[in-house]
């Protein structure tokens, strides 16, 4: 026995087994019910939504032997041949390929002519906006004054590019695109029956895949099920697709909401060597910025069946709305400048980069640093640079928060160390102010020591300039890898000297 694709085998053959376009269905329902017929329909939606299954059908509902009807019995010759697509008197043009005004006369003129079997002549015009000026004129004589066994049903993606002429003496439903949670449906529906074994998410995979088409989701699915072995199951799913694990956008994203240069670009790195490709990597990272704006202002309406649902939330509450906005325009405008990147690792890290560098003044990074100090326990090592950034200070003693290091703080005592170079900063003076600041801040008393010594860098200052170093040095390594860049060095004999290339800073937190 022949294999058979999906979309062909569970091609909908009544209106009952139509997935998603019930508004269309009641209203050619009604329509038939009460034998109230238009000579033209015009079926409008994007490729893959049914607009010639429907077409079928209706051709059906106006041949069935058993009369006019918004069911018809599937088993008259006329419902057969035209399932099977032999009808005489059901004609399929192609506008695309037969634009031309001739073709559109001689199929006109056999218009005139009754039908030889059925009782209507039922010629489906697929995407009819194709056809030429002239083409829609010939037709245009024929619908103002149509012959009774004629009726004409048009499909097309684009209603825009047809005459206004012809639009009006059409009768015209706009079919809408499937949502995925409609497509999963009815490939869960479509695998039980076949006995495929699969799972949800490898299902919801293949449904945000198709796009709202339940052709192509047909369509992957049969691929699916042969590069499975005949099971269906997220990772092999994912891999056929070259789909991005959403977890590596997850990770990037978190990253980026822990202003960290380096995990995000490890994560673009791992990335690369697993050949994703970064287009889709982008489109991915602003669709889950986008579900992460919803998971902010309408948490309802992330699906429940999400698997990524936890994280989306986790993150909904780590980056602020306006960044999440941002990020979101960031994500669509490195898409766009991909394709003028020196490659497209460098322009995927370029725009990772960029979500660091631009954020909304005052936004997020007060938030996350609140947050971190929150959960960390006051004797905690790690908190002191954050803490630092936080304190209301100016001049000498701000620039003595940034130097130093915790390193060790009891109770209300905080010894702090800052290097030789910045010994000055261990001045009395400055120590005292800092002690008032923080006094103020923790709402208690504390003892501030600073001594001058060794330190490891993990003073604010330190990190802040590992962050701008790992920054010019991905700038300076997208410069080099610059196809012009590399042009004009070959040209005059030349280098690029690294510490020239710069790289857009943030503006220095209050
Ligand atoms: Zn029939």
């Amino acid at each position: 026995m022949s294999y058979q694709v999906l979309a062909r085998k569970w091609r909908p053959r009544d209106f009952g087994s139509l997935v998603g376009q019930e508004h269309v269905v009641r209203a050619l329902r009604h329509a038939l019910e009460q034998k109230r017929l238009h000579h033209a329909y015009l079926f409008a939606g994007t490729r893959g939504v049914g607009k010639t299954t429907l077409a079928r059908i209706l051709a059906k509902c106006l041949n069935c032997e058993t009369g006019v009807t918004p069911q018809p019995c599937g088993k008259c010759t006329a419902c057969l041949e035209i399932d099977a697509g032999r009808f005489v008197d059901l004609l399929e043009v192609d506008a695309a390929t037969n634009t031309r005004v001739d073709e559109m006369r001689q199929l006109l003129e056999t218009a005139q002519y009754v039908p030889s079997r059925g009782r209507y002549k039922v010629y489906v015009i697929d995407e009819v906006h194709m056809l030429s000026a002239s083409a829609f004129n010939a037709m245009l004589k024929t619908l103002e004054e149509p012959p009774e066994h004629l009726k004409f049903i048009l499909a097309t993606t684009d209603p825009q590019k047809i005459p206004v002429t012809v639009l009006s003496r059409c009768l015209q439903f706009n079919l809408k695109q499937m949502l995925p949670a409609a497509i999963a449906a009815h490939l869960s529906r479509v695998l039980e029956n076949e006995n495929v074994e699969f799972d949800r998410e490898a299902l919801a995979l293949i449904s945000r895949a198709a796009a709202g088409s339940m052709r192509d989701a047909l369509s992957l699915l049969d691929q699916a099920i042969a590069h499975g072995g005949g099971r269906v199951a997220a990772a092999g799913v994912r891999e056929m697709l070259g789909a991005i694990d959403q977890t590596h956008l997850l990770r990037l994203l978190a990253a980026v909401a822990a202003d960290d240069p380096r995990a995000a670009i490890a994560v673009a790195d791992e990335m690369q060597a697993r050949s994703l490709s970064f287009d889709a990597a982008l489109a991915d990272l602003a669709g889950l910025l986008l579900r992460i704006a919803m998971a902010q202002t309408v948490p309802d309406a992330l699906g429940e069946d999400l698997p990524e649902r936890a994280a989306i939330v986790d993150l909904a509450g780590r980056i602020d709305a306006e960044s999440v906005q941002l990020y979101y325009e960031i994500a669509l405008q490195g898409r766009e400048d991909l394709p003028l990147a020196p490659d497209e690792h460098a322009g995927f890290v370029m725009t990772l980069l960029r979500m660091l560098a631009f954020r909304p003044e005052g936004a997020s990074r007060d938030r996350i640093i609140l947050e971190k100090t929150k959960a960390s326990t006051p004797s905690a090592d790690k908190s002191w640079p954050e803490l630092a950034r936080q304190l209301a200070l100016t001049g000498a003693t701000r620039e003595l928060a940034r130097n130093a290091e915790l390193r060790r703080r009891e109770g209300s005592l905080f010894e702090l160390a800052v290097p030789k170079e910045k010994a000055y900063l261990a001045d009395r003076n400055y120590q005292d102010k800092l002690q008032a600041a923080l006094e103020q801040h923790l709402g208690s008393g504390v003892t501030v020591k600073v001594a001058v010594g060794e330190t490891s860098g993990a003073s604010a200052a330190a990190i802040e300039n590992g962050e701008r170093e790992a920054r010019r040095a991905e700038a300076a390594r997208a410069v080099r890898s610059d196809g012009f860049v590399q042009d004009l060095v070959d040209l005059f004999d030349g280098k690029v000297v690294d510490s020239t290339v710069g790289s857009k800073e943030r503006g220095t937190p209050k």
